[in-house]
């Protein structure tokens, strides 16, 4: 929490044991997860923390999630890992699964364990971020290797890591299509979602959609207001409800493959906190006043809640709806 708060938030991935007392302990290991890989249509492939399946609905963190699409010119590979014993995991699943190339990878943000496995890639292979991830890495890429050191130990590989920043950069608020000969992937901005640089990844064909952060995992994780913007981030949760069909896959930033009804939860909770945070603002709440208040201890099956929302959601939320 001190080094959230420290750092401004600068960069907080997705770990953090330095946000309650769990010692020196990452919340979970880059150096002993084990990733599995899961067919979701043909050609169409999700990687996840083994386990992930049990462990999500007791609302305990897991580790990035990613995926690949195998199309006649080549693969597309979305989110390239923390380090590289976790990038070179995803990788053995494509090389196992195709002898085509990786064309392009698509980062779903900034986020170290997103987006540090870059590096690692083929050479050939064309990388694909939002505007604003490649900005955030030009400006603040040392900072952002110590806060995740910090965070996710020493020696987990994260010591060795070069920026890699986008090849083929995507504008605010726009798509990119990929054209792969026998099928487009969709790479979208669908607004603000969690740092301003979200990308999401749609396969309109195998009606399948990678969220990176944005969306967590199941019932009981949470969002994460790491920047704020509580009014845009529901609206854009709401957006991506919309655009999706009742029989889309989801793969999400930390967990198992979900459903579109999933994302109910994420938008519920953010709708609470925000109707509770501006009832508490307009009977002249303090921030303070307002974190006692708003506990809504029926969010709080997700390990990380003692920290996510009193001392993230609330406060994010309290500056938003007090913004004139
Ligand atoms: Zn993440």
């Amino acid at each position: 929490m001190k080094i959230l708060s420290s750092l401004g938030l600068l960069s907080a991935a997705c770990i953090f044991m330095s946000i309650n007392s769990y010692a020196q302990e990452p919340i979970w290991d880059g150096n002993k997860v084990e990733l599995v890989t899961k067919k979701l249509n043909d050609g169409v492939f999700a990687y996840y923390q083994k386990n992930s399946e049990s462990l999500e609905q007791q609302g305990i963190p897991l580790a990035t999630s990613g995926g690949f699409i195998v199309g006649d010119k080549g693969v597309v590979m979305i989110d390239t890992m923390l380090n590289k014993r976790l990038h070179m995991q995803a990788r053995a699943f494509i090389k196992q699964t195709t002898d085509k190339p990786i064309i392009y990878a698509v980062n779903t943000s900034f986020h170290g364990d997103h987006a540090y496995g870059n590096m690692y890639l083929p050479t050939s292979t064309l990388v694909i971020q939002h505007q604003h991830t490649k900005d955030y890495i030009d400006q603040h890429f040392e900072a952002d290797t110590q806060f995740m050191i910090d965070n996710f130990g020493k020696n987990r590989g994260i010591e060795e890591i070069v920026a890699d920043t986008g090849d083929i950069l995507v504008a605010k608020d726009s798509k990119l299509t990929l054209d792969l000969g026998d099928r487009n992937v969709d790479i979208i901005d669908f607004g603000f979602a969690q740092t301003g640089g979200d990308l999401f990844v749609w396969d309109p064909s195998a009606k399948v959609l990678w969220t990176g952060n944005p969306i967590i995992t199941v019932k009981p994780s949470l969002p994460w207001l790491l920047d704020g913007h509580l009014i845009e981030t529901l609206a854009t949760l709401k957006r991506i409800y919309a655009f999706l069909p009742i029989d889309a896959q989801i793969v999400p930033g930390h967990g198992s493959v979900m459903q579109r009804k999933d994302i109910l939860w994420h938008i519920q909770y953010l709708e609470a906190v925000k109707t509770q945070v501006q009832q508490a603002i307009d009977d002249g709440l303090t921030l303070e006043q307002t974190v006692e208040k708003v506990k809504m201890p029926e969010y709080s099956g997700y390990v990380l809640f003692n920290w996510v929302h009193p001392s993230l959601n609330i406060p994010a939320a309290y500056r938003d709806l007090t913004k004139k």
